[in-house]
């Protein structure tokens, strides 16, 4: 496999406390993106200019090898209800040793989540499903001309791979960005609840927009599209908060 880094101690990717392995690859170009260390299927180095550190992102490791790493943190994941979650990047570009991971996690007793962008065939979820708990699944957009133009991948995938996932009746919460200038009007909002509300969806978990990876971008040496954007205001969460409450039952991310 090849990962990009370990977070331990994250709160926000799943329930109780969790240890995120990030997978380096990414085949979508969202250009809000805040880890943009995770894209390449090769090793980034970043340069800090403010603190003068360089670091590098990307190794390849044995499931087996990250295992005792993460196993470092299993009381923490029992006293809490918390777990191992796989993320990126987009973890199911690699579903193999995804797979060989979670499964060895799950002969331990760990508990299981994959974040997934959803945008890929759906063997890719049956080569995990059998080691995993459930899955976080971002929902971007409602349009299929924004998911192929701006971000690089097919809305009628990700539809259908969450519509199957939620007929078999997985543990999936469904987790959309909130993008200012993409999919935060009142009319991309619609398009969102139409297309979720079809295929079952009750539940969904806004996750508000900001601009972390910043400093990530300039320590790469690109440029962030994203750069100038504000944070949306509390009255915009609100209402957008408000819209999404018609159709289900809304959490909003810190
Ligand atoms: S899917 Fe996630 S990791 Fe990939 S480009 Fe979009 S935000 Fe970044």
């Amino acid at each position: 496999m090849f990962i990009s880094d370990i977070q331990h101690f994250s709160v926000g990717d799943g329930d109780g406390i969790r240890t995120t392995v990030f997978f380096q690859g990414c085949a979508l170009r969202c250009p809000w993106c805040h880890n943009p260390e995770t894209l390449p299927r090769t090793p980034v180095t970043l340069h800090f200019a403010a603190t003068g550190k360089t670091e590098t992102r990307g190794r390849e490791v044995e499931p087996q090898n990250l295992l005792q790493e993460l196993l470092e943190d299993a009381d923490f994941f029992k006293q809490s209800g918390g777990g191992v979650t796989l993320s990126g990047g987009e973890v199911l570009l690699q579903a193999q040793g995804a797979a060989e991971l979670a499964n060895l996690l799950h002969q331990n007793g760990v508990h299981v989540l994959i974040d997934t962008a959803g945008s890929l065939p759906f063997s890719a979820f049956e080569a995990v499903d059998p080691y995993v708990d459930g899955y976080l699944f971002d929902y971007k957009s409602g349009s299929a001309e924004k998911y192929r133009d701006v971000i690089g991948g097919s809305l009628t995938l990700v539809t259908e791979n969450l519509s199957r996932l939620l007929a078999a009746g997985k543990y999936v919460r469904v987790r959309i960005p909130q993008i200012p200038g993409f999919n935060t009007d009142a009319a991309s909002i619609d398009e969102i609840c139409r297309n979720l509300a079809a295929i079952g969806v009750t539940a969904v978990d806004l996750l508000p927009f900001h601009r972390l990876g910043s400093a990530k971008y300039a320590a790469m040496g690109l440029d962030y599209a994203y750069k100038d954007a504000e944070p949306l205001s509390k009255a915009q969460i609100d209402a957008i908060t408000a819209q999404y409450e018609k159709h289900f039952t809304v959490t909003v991310e810190k």
